[in-house]
């Protein structure tokens, strides 16, 4: 929280890029300690030592970019985002973008920045907060989701619905569905019930009038996803809460074993209740107004705090994925790695070379840089970490929060930077043609 307000306590501010060699940037790195474990840069970086390489070469690295704050401000881009991006795609130097934006679905998202950054983009290389949901339909426990029933919500209920049926999901239930079939599940008027679409429930809410033989013809949730910031949180909160309380997941059944001393846990979440996932960890974000915006993270405190309250103080199970967390960078490594692999296949190296190194560009020390330094790569790729000072990293305000995994590899004033001092550091600066 303290870290949240030093760094989102005032406007971010765009710093003119400074004309810095990338030789000039790694001995000011070095110095100000900030230099990663990673092997040693070049002892020389004068071009008689540089190789040349030609647009046929295989990179053995590649680059992962957050968005907001390093590639783009308020939509906008950031100078040097998109000659550093134009030449990255005219080389063949694979990179993701890496966010933990979300609410729409991927390809109108990769429109939308392919046309802000004038750099052809696809969805083979854009991870959002919520793409790793994709990976549940046919994985994780039981063998996945794809026929199973699942509860959706997020901003905007029917772009939820249709990005979860884009991954291939098919059954999604919203917060809307739910009260269209039962307006007496939530006692006051909500938001939801503006919604427009509420779609007709796949089987009846269990009433409790049924015997447990009819249980199984009810409605059953067997997951249940926050996509991105809630808008209408009484009526998520209670049906989430609904529904972490029940019996295997029928919504209107309650637990026998929910504060049982005698069971583990004192029986919370030990009946079978549908896992509960959040796309999204940040508490706060960077909107227009002048001071930080409430995000996921302060939906996700709120129903966990409704649940501490109500269980004595038990903990809530959930996963939380998102930049920093592991899952995500194992989700983007494996995305990044697919589409290294298409892109060096298109050149006609159908071998190409190991992953070296990946270099994770961001401007948060709390989710792009802890997420890259505490990422363990299964394929023994290291993630190296580098800090803008475009978003919401302030020099002078936030230098005491770089402490652990915070730290970044090497502190840089823009992406350009950012993009000199890899291909430096790879001996590959002599295909930059910028300043
Ligand atoms: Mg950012």
């Amino acid at each position: 929280m303290a870290m949240n307000r030093a760094i989102w306590g005032a406007r971010r501010g765009l710093l003119a890029p400074r004309r810095s060699s990338p030789a000039a940037v790694y001995r000011r790195a070095a110095a100000a300690n900030y230099s990663t474990s990673s092997p040693s840069p070049p002892s020389s970086s004068s071009p008689a030592s540089q190789r040349v390489p030609s647009k046929t070469s295989a990179p053995a690295f590649a680059f992962a970019f957050d968005i907001d704050g390093v590639l783009l401000h308020v939509a906008e881009p950031i100078p040097g985002a998109k000659e550093s991006l134009r030449f990255l795609h005219d080389n063949n130097i694979p990179f993701i973008l890496l966010t933990n934006g979300g609410g729409k679905r991927e390809a109108d998202r990769v429109g939308f920045l392919a046309e802000r950054l004038g750099v052809p983009l696809s969805t083979d290389n854009f991870v959002q907060s919520h793409t790793p949901f994709r990976q549940l339909v046919d994985g994780g426990e039981d063998g996945g989701l794809r026929d199973k029933t699942i509860l959706v919500t997020g901003s905007d209920y029917e772009r939820c619905r249709a990005i979860a049926r884009e991954y291939g999901f098919r059954n999604v239930v919203t917060p809307a569905d739910l009260l269209a079939a039962e307006p007496t599940l939530f006692p006051f008027r909500s938001l939801a019930e503006l919604q427009q679409g509420a779609t007709p429930l796949p089987k009846p809410l269990y009433d409790g009038s049924k015997s447990s033989l009819e249980l199984e013809s009810s409605l059953k949730i067997d997951a249940m996803f926050v996509f991105d910031d809630p808008r209408d949180w009484a009526v998520d909160i209670q049906i989430i809460m609904d529904l972490l309380l029940s019996h295997r997941g029928y919504l209107g059944t309650l637990s026998p074993k929910n504060g049982d001393a005698s069971l583990p846990g004192c029986g919370w979440q030990q009946d079978g209740q549908p896992p509960l996932y959040f796309s999204n960890g940040d508490l706060v974000w960077a909107a227009k107004y002048h001071l930080p915006r409430f995000g996921q993270g302060a939906f996700q405190a709120a129903v966990a705090g409704v649940w501490d309250r109500y269980t004595g103080g038990h903990p809530l199970r959930r996963t939380v994925i998102g930049k920093p967390a592991g899952e995500t960078y194992r989700f983007a490594e494996r995305v990044l790695t697919s589409h290294r692999h298409e892109t060096l296949r298109r050149m006609g190296l159908h071998e190409p070379p190991a992953l070296r190194s990946v270099y994770m560009v961001g401007d948060n020390p709390e989710s792009d840089i802890a997420g890259a330094n505490g990422h363990v790569s299964e394929a023994g790729t290291q993630w190296v970490s580098v800090l803008v000072k475009t978003g919401v990293w302030n020099e002078e305000r936030d230098r005491g929060v770089l402490v652990g995994r915070k730290k970044p590899g090497v502190i840089v004033d823009d992406v350009r930077e950012a993009v000199k001092w890899a291909l430096w550091r790879e001996r590959w600066e002599g295909l930059w043609k910028g300043e």
